[in-house]
């Protein structure tokens, strides 16, 4: 993980993805215990629906994204 603030006020964590690195190879998905990754709609520089994360659901932080994603496109902020 990256980025993380000392900020006390710290309630949650942000979910960042290189939209364009991404392969949608799907793994990041897959690992996601809270299950608040999906596929965009859209398509990015490779031509591929890349990951985001849902609006309507709560990252925990586990990392799991973070770290199974083969091309290092995820990167997880708290705060
Ligand atoms: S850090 Fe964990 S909960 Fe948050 S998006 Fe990644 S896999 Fe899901
Ligand atoms: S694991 Fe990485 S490359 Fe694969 S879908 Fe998730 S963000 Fe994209």
């Amino acid at each position: 993980m990256t980025g993380i603030s000392k900020d006390k006020k710290v309630s949650g964590f942000k979910v960042f993805v290189k939209k364009d690195k991404c392969k949608s190879c799907g793994l990041c998905l897959l690992y996601c215990p809270a299950k608040c990754l999906l596929f965009s709609k859209n398509f990015n520089k490779k031509g591929v629906k890349f990951v985001k994360k849902k609006k309507d659901k709560d990252c925990s932080g586990c990392g799991n994204c973070f770290l199974i994603c083969p091309d290092a496109c995820i990167e997880i902020y708290e705060g």
